[in-house]
């Protein structure tokens, strides 16, 4: 499928008004609390170190491989997680052994108050990182107060730096804005490296390959393509449609110049390159050709409260129903405990019948 271009008022680039309600900002000491040093990790030894957690599953842009242009159903605020329930299960999960926390969405931008959450969560003590993934459209005016509030990396979604192919896939004209977001970043030298993601589209991206990479080495963004999965709400993925992270490096190899491995950590999703006249970096992240379940360390938030192991899980552990009923800190480590003794072993995209859809689609998960 190419996406067709669509008009869009420009007013629907605003956030929608609940949105725009005061926070209700939680401000919680650094301290953790003590389970005795037990750890995450899971029934196939994999020790779990990394939380995303969605803030939102709403959404300024409407990519085509990610949600409809109309009809998605969103969370009621009050099933949304406040910040003081978000900082409180990521203490209990660093004191189980997360070291990374990743702020995503929906756009996680469009919750008011974002910089508070931010805030609080750098105050934890025992973090490595404390990250965001965003489309950039709000980040001229957030990356000041992301920065200033303890934010520590950004990952920017961004396919191409074609204006008409950007607005045929985000169903918005809003390129501008997003490499505006980038260059104000570029301002906060705490948030390093800059990465930015692109999703390819076999039929679609491979103009904007060569395109990328070299905006890459000249910006110093370390662009990272990531494969196409069946996550998008629509259900129109096709394995004929995923272009591989090794055809797109084939292609940037004939056309541009090798590339050199760097090692990466183990757990580490992207297999990363610099290029071979030492100037810049690139990855690829290959979740369809070649999964990393083996070394998957992570597990999600979803923006209701429900905690996923893996992002093709059917189940859910439910958090926010204890939590609003008075469960202690003890009673939700051993739900994080139990959740990730449950994690799924791998995904299943490669297994053919076999393989069933997850339980929602990317943008409600948190990708
Ligand atoms: N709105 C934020 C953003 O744009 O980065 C965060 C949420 S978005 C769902 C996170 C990432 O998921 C984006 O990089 C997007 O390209 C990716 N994504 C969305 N649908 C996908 C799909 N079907 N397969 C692979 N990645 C997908």
């Amino acid at each position: 499928m190419v996406p067709s271009v669509t008009t869009v008022p420009i007013d629907l680039l605003a956030p929608p008004r609940w949105l725009r309600a005061a926070p209700s900002a939680g401000v919680r000491p650094g301290t953790l609390p003590d389970f005795g040093g037990q750890r995450l990790v899971d029934s196939f030894g994999r020790a779990i170190e990394d939380l995303r957690i969605s803030v939102t599953d709403r959404c300024n842009f409407r990519c085509t491989y990610c949600m409809p242009e109309e009809g998605m159903t969103w969370l009621a605020s009050d099933r949304l997680l406040t910040f003081e329930e978000i900082g409180r299960l990521s203490r209990i999960a660093v004191a189980l052994g997360i070291r990374e926390l990743r702020l995503t969405g929906g756009e996680p931008t469009l919750r008011p108050g974002l910089p508070d959450l931010v805030r609080d969560l750098a105050q934890i003590e025992g973090t490595s990182s404390l990250s965001l993934t965003t489309n950039g459209f709000l980040l001229k005016k957030l990356a000041g107060p992301l920065a200033e509030a303890g934010l520590t990396r950004v990952n920017v979604s961004l396919d191409t730096l074609n204006h008409e192919k950007f607005h045929q896939i985000t169903r918005r004209p809003a390129l501008d804005q997003v490499l505006a977001g980038l260059a104000e970043l570029e301002k906060h030298p705490s948030i390093r490296p800059i990465k930015v993601n692109a999703l390819g589209i076999r039929g679609f991206s491979e103009d904007d390959i060569v395109e990328l990479a070299q905006w890459g080495r000249r910006t110093g963004y370390v662009v990272r393509w990531i494969e196409f999965m069946p996550l998008d709400a629509d259900g129109n993925w096709e394995r004929e449609r995923v272009l591989t992270g090794p055809e797109i490096r084939a292609i940037v190899e004939r056309d541009l110049m090798p590339l050199v491995p760097i090692h990466a950590e183990a757990s580490s999703t992207s297999q990363r390159f610099r290029f071979a006249d030492g100037i810049g970096e690139i990855g690829f992240i290959n979740p369809v050709s070649e999964p990393f379940c083996a070394t998957c360390n992570r597990i999600r938030l979803t923006a209701d409260g429900q905690l996923r192991t893996c992002l093709f899980s059917i189940d859910e552990w439910d958090l926010r129903t204890p939590l609003r009923s008075g469960a202690t800190d003890r009673e939700l480590a051993d739900l994080f405990i139990e959740a990730v003794a449950h994690k799924e072993k791998k995904h299943q995209i490669n297994e053919g019948d076999q393989f069933q859809r997850a339980s929602r689609s990317m943008s409600q998960i948190g990708g």
